[in-house]
């Protein structure tokens, strides 16, 4: 019976996502799709990601899967329409659809990107019987097929959609900031080496940060990618272009470095206490790693930053390791 349940949202979730695309090129969806034209995005990518447009009026979509003999009730448990003082209603109006899409290659769910000022900027669907945010990466469904032996993984849909346009293949994103384990273990899945891309604010840099570790515990071989001047990665590519963009990706740091780089920031590595510090910090994130070979190298690159010898690194991390912290 579940299993039915399952296959039926799939199959009313295409005919949502076919539904919001011919939207999209109707005259309804005209200001939607200036819209995401002016963001620089080509007809083929809109075709390819199968983009769409929710109308306004907040019963469109109610109307046409009714007619189709969807009832009501189920609409909702798929997450399509929303139910407020007994009336049903679009769960989506007036937004830019992203449709997601698992590896297998079925409608999950959706992204919405208002284009008015109404908040929340994104609307996603709600936890559904086959919507489970926590697990799910956008663009997974093309990047597995790609031919590199990695994923980028950014923030947001606009990031992922700009990155594949200029022909990095690779790129899913985790919806949002918080990499969970869950993304982690469909990552490793596939391949073993990624990049993170995460926009350059403070939430982006904490989101960094507690992706690697999770990354990281899972034996995963992380780079972090930088994007200069506060950016996100779309608004980088667009700016900057895709040559500029591949350089950041070949400078990607490694954990150590780009931990380092963090702690950095806010100490003076001209002062013997900083450099203190320091080490402190980082030798508690290596103290974690099991890998040995790993930690060697991760030793030795600490204690150049630092400009101390090796062994009073190791001496900092066995501190750690005996109190078990
Ligand atoms: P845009 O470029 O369209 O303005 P963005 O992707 O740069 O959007 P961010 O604020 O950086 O927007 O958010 C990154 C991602 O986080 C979004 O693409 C979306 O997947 C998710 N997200 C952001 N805000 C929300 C929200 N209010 N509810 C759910 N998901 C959200
Ligand atoms: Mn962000
Ligand atoms: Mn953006
Ligand atoms: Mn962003």
């Amino acid at each position: 019976r579940k299993k039915k349940l399952i296959d039926e949202i799939y199959k009313v979730n295409k005919l949502a996502a076919m539904y919001f695309y011919n939207k999209l090129f109707s005259e309804e969806g005209r200001q939607a799709l200036a819209y995401i034209k002016k963001r620089g995005l080509t007809e083929s990518t809109i075709k390819k990601f199968g983009l769409g447009y929710s109308p306004s009026q907040g019963d469109s979509l109610l109307k046409f899967l009714k007619e189709k003999g969807y009832s009501e009730d189920f609409l909702v448990k798929a997450g399509l329409l929303s139910k407020k003082n007994n009336s049903y209603y679009d769960r989506f109006r007036n937004r830019i659809m992203f449709p997601i899409i698992d590896v297998k290659g079925n409608v999950i769910g959706f992204g919405g990107r208002s284009i008015a000022d109404t908040l929340p900027k994104y609307l996603n669907t709600p936890e559904t019987e086959v919507f489970k945010k926590r697990k799910t990466l956008f663009a997974i469904n093309f990047a597995k097929k790609s031919q590199q032996d990695k994923f980028i993984i950014v923030e947001g849909y606009m990031d992922a959609i700009s990155l594949y346009q200029a022909g990095i293949d690779y790129v899913v994103a985790s919806l949002g900031t918080a990499l969970t384990l869950d993304q982690a273990k469909l990552i490793k899945k596939y391949k073993k080496n990624v990049i993170i891309a995460y926009d350059s604010d403070e939430a982006g840099i904490n989101a960094t940060l507690r992706g690697l570790d999770i990354l990281d515990e899972l034996n995963l071989n992380i780079k972090v990618l930088s994007i200069p001047q506060g950016k996100d990665p779309d608004e980088f590519i667009k700016k900057e272009g895709v040559e500029v963009f591949t350089q950041l990706i070949e400078k990607a740091d490694s954990l150590i470095e780009y931990k380092s780089k963090i702690y950095k920031k806010n100490l003076n590595m001209d002062s013997p206490q900083d450099r203190i510090l320091y080490i402190k910090k980082i030798a508690r994130d290596i103290a974690k790693i099991s890998d040995e070979v790993k930690k060697e190298v991760y030793i030795s690159v600490a204690a150049k930053i630092a400009q101390i010898p090796e062994d009073a690194v190791r001496t900092e991390i066995s501190r750690f390791v005996n109190s078990k912290i």
